[in-house]
């Protein structure tokens, strides 16, 4: 990485702890591999890489949330640590999160910031380790952008609610121990006001989980119904109708985590990570093609923008601040820089583009790339109303039209 911030000796020395952490940890020859830009040797070394025994390891260490108190599996440890491991992960090829990245990176922190006690001792250590898996039940049909509109509803009744409605989009729902649940608890007061956040176990009776079959052939996302499903009323978080300031947590958590995630030429080519550019270029059938040639400048000068920008970021996560509008800018700018690459590799392949001998790896991965890319702009916030959040912070710019601001909800037109 040519962007690179130089570490102060505290972090030089968090940094070598870990790696040294890293070594005792995984297979012997992994880091040293990398280290030696040795492709070969790695893909030797990571054969049988163990996903979930890996999320479970780096769990329980404390590096997997550094800015958790100890008590709850983290290190009490400062922003820039977080940032610092992120880096070190990258570097050695391994993942982020894994596959408990809406736990650890949504519903920790929301847990941690306004969850009781009992919260924090019953979830925060056994979604570290991967042990229980979270999912987010946010969306409905009706509500995606405008999410504060939504129309589950919970009713009070006793010591538990009762809760019917539907919700979509909700990935890993049907691997999830624990969604996290926003419903309506009160209809008369304006869309923001009348919402409860709720701690919902996805076996719970009542609960059905639907997967949708996307265009790319998984189903990582799932339709999930709720008929009269009781929750008991300790797992709310937060207070009653106060579920929006929670709400929040959750989805600045959810940008900041997903800001810092992309697809990498590399995993859209399948090539060899050691030199993603002259993978990139590899997978290209014509570079004589004069339109190619300048396209292919074009991403090289769009990377080196979203480099700096990126830098710009990580300069204030280590500076200890939040990142400010680099991390929405960031999430635009990468998401539409994916579908231009992907769609660029799909026409510079021509026929291959579309149709391929089974077995042919890189036309696979070609295209699962090019179609997984159209979520990219979609998920986390649409590059549409993200645009309007910078059109309104960065540049200032009146704010968008609200024709429900202080409405009752139930007098709201939904469709
Ligand atoms: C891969 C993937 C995974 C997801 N996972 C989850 C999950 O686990 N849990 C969960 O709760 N949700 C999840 N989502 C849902 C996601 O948050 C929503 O899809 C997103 O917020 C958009 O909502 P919508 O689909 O209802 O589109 P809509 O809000 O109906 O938008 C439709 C179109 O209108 C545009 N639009 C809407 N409002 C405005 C405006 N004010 N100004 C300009 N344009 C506007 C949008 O940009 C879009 O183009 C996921 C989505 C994807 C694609």
């Amino acid at each position: 990485m040519k962007w690179k911030i130089e570490d102060t000796p505290e972090k030089l020395s968090f940094r070598k702890e870990f790696r040294e952490w890293l070594s005792q940890n995984l297979k012997p020859g992994w880091l040293e591999s990398i280290d030696e830009g040795d492709d070969a040797k790695f893909a030797q070394v990571s054969q049988g890489f163990d996903f979930f025994g890996w999320m479970t390891v780096i769990g329980k260490s404390g590096y997997g949330a550094p800015m958790w108190p100890k008590e709850y599996g983290g290190l009490s440890g400062e922003q820039w640590m977080v940032q610092l491991v992120r880096e070190e992960l990258e570097r050695y090829r391994l993942p982020l999160f894994g596959i408990n990245l809406l736990g650890v990176g949504l519903a920790g922190p929301t847990i941690i910031a306004h969850g009781s006690e009992q919260h924090k001792k019953q979830y925060l250590a056994k979604i570290l380790s991967g042990e229980e898996i979270w999912c987010q039940l946010f969306s409905e049909p009706g509500s995606g952008s405008d999410l504060s509109s939504l129309s589950t509803r919970a009713i009070k009744d006793g010591d538990e609610w009762i809760v019917n409605g539907q919700k979509v989009w909700t990935t890993i729902a049907q691997f999830a121990k624990y969604g996290m649940l926003l419903a309506r608890t009160d209809p008369e007061l304006p869309k923001h006001d009348g919402l409860t956040y709720f701690i919902l176990d996805m076996k719970s009776p009542g609960v059905e989980v639907r997967p949708l079959k996307q265009m790319s052939g998984g189903a990582e996302f799932n339709e999930v119904y709720f008929t009269d499903v009781r929750i008991p009323d300790e797992n709310r978080v937060g207070e009653i109708n106060q579920g929006w300031e929670c709400a929040r947590t959750t989805l600045m958590n959810e940008r900041m985590t997903l800001s810092g995630i992309s697809l990498d030429i590399s995993s859209i080519t399948g090539g060899s990570k050691k030199d993603p550019w002259s993978s990139f270029i590899g997978s290209i059938r014509d570079t004589e093609d004069l339109v190619a040639r300048q396209k292919i400048a074009q991403f090289y000068i769009e990377q080196e923008c979203k480099e700096i920008t990126t830098f710009r970021a990580n300069s204030a996560r280590a500076r200890g601040e939040q990142p400010g509008a680099e991390g929405g800018v960031n999430k635009v700018f990468n998401a539409e820089f994916n579908q231009r690459k992907t769609n660029f590799l799909i026409n510079s392949a021509g026929m291959n583009g579309v149709a391929w001998l089974p077995g042919d790896k890189q036309a696979e991965s070609r295209s699962h790339g090019f179609l997984r890319a159209r979520a990219a702009t979609i998920e986390g916030g649409t590059s549409e109303v993200l645009r309007n959040q910078m059109a309104e912070r960065i540049l200032g710019l009146p704010r968008d039209i609200e024709v429900d601001r202080g409405v009752p909800w139930k007098e709201i037109r939904r469709n």
